[in-house]
């Protein structure tokens, strides 16, 4: 159903998503070092959109790309957020620094690294789906729903595994994963 929405009607340049609950449109949240649960953003997002030409390079972070914040926020010392889109034949995914912060104390290279790897793993799988999508593998309703479920168990067990990141060793282990495109995690 919303596969055929999209075809007809990819937004053009807007930077919000006028269909607040358009399920091709969402916010992702991943967090930092922190000690207690992941918190989830469910809020509707904005956007950004444009057909992808070639796989996506996720965007360099540094700390000024994140909201400072005095205190940590449900334990976490920091969350990176982006927003993906599906125009009917690519996603994309662009960081989001409005859903974006940071701790400013617990500023330190390990966790912007962490967090980094957050928006690269986004970037990998959505450039997984587009090569499902350009090899005709899974298109439309299915090709969205294997995306959405294949990022947020990869995101999930990335903290998981990495304990947000203080586990060093399975921090590691993940950065390469992803460098390498994560070839023992297919998609979908
Ligand atoms: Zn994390």
């Amino acid at each position: 159903m919303f596969a055929r929405q999209v075809v007809k009607s990819p937004p053009k340049s807007a930077r919000r998503c006028a269909n607040k609950r358009s399920p091709l449109h969402m916010r992702s949240s991943a967090h930092g070092i922190g000690n207690q649960a992941v918190l989830r953003q469910a809020n509707p997002a904005p956007t950004q959109t444009g057909a992808a030409a070639g796989p996506m390079t996720a965007q360099v972070l540094t700390w000024g790309d994140f909201a400072a914040v005095p205190n940590k926020i449900n334990g976490m010392s920091a969350n990176t957020s982006w927003t993906w889109h599906f125009d009917g034949t690519n996603f994309t995914v662009a960081f989001d620094p409005g859903g974006s912060w940071s701790v400013v104390a617990d500023q330190t290279p390990d966790l912007l690294r962490h967090e980094q790897y957050h928006l690269n793993l986004a970037v990998l799988v959505a450039n997984k789906a587009n090569a499902a999508q350009a090899a005709g593998t899974l298109t439309g309703a299915a090709l969205v729903s294997a995306f959405k479920t294949t990022l947020a168990g990869l995101e999930s067990s990335y903290d998981s595994d990495t304990q947000h990141g203080t586990n060093a060793r399975m921090q590691t282990m993940w950065e390469n994963d992803i460098d390498a495109g994560v070839p023992s995690f297919p998609f979908p």
